[in-house]
């Protein structure tokens, strides 16, 4: 049985999903709100915290910005830009190697990590 929760979330994993979509809560609310007025962004937020849980999508801790949610749930590297706040993906190997020498070193569990390079954008650079 479907109840409304999971037709939220599909929902908004349909707005958010795919490589190269980068956006805070309030921007998948904004676009949620024009397929249904009716959603709050306390449930936006709720889903999306969801879906990041189920690895169906990412979670980037930005200063600035708080969260940033990823539609590309399988780990990859990121470009930073410290201008226009842009976050692109970086077609480097993730090197799960990486992870479980971390964990032998540690002896933590290492479930992920990620490469955030800082700096400024083409785009950016450009205008300079
Ligand atoms: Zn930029
Ligand atoms: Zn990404």
């Amino acid at each position: 049985m479907r109840n409304r929760a999971s037709k939220y979330q599909e929902r908004i994993y349909a707005l958010i999903q795919g490589a190269g979509n980068h956006m805070t809560a309030e921007e998948v609310w904004e676009k949620a709100k024009k397929i249904d007025a009716s959603i709050g962004i306390a449930t936006v937020y709720r889903q999306l915290n969801r879906l990041a849980a189920q690895k169906k999508i990412l979670r980037i801790r930005d200063q600035d910005q708080g969260y940033i949610y990823d539609g590309n749930g399988i780990p990859h590297h990121h470009f930073h830009c410290r201008i226009c706040g842009s976050y692109r993906d970086l077609p480097l190997d993730y090197s799960e190697t990486l992870d479980r020498q971390i964990e032998r070193m540690t002896g933590a569990i290492v479930e992920s990590h990620q490469t955030i390079f800082e700096g400024i954008c083409q785009h950016c650079k450009e205008l300079m």
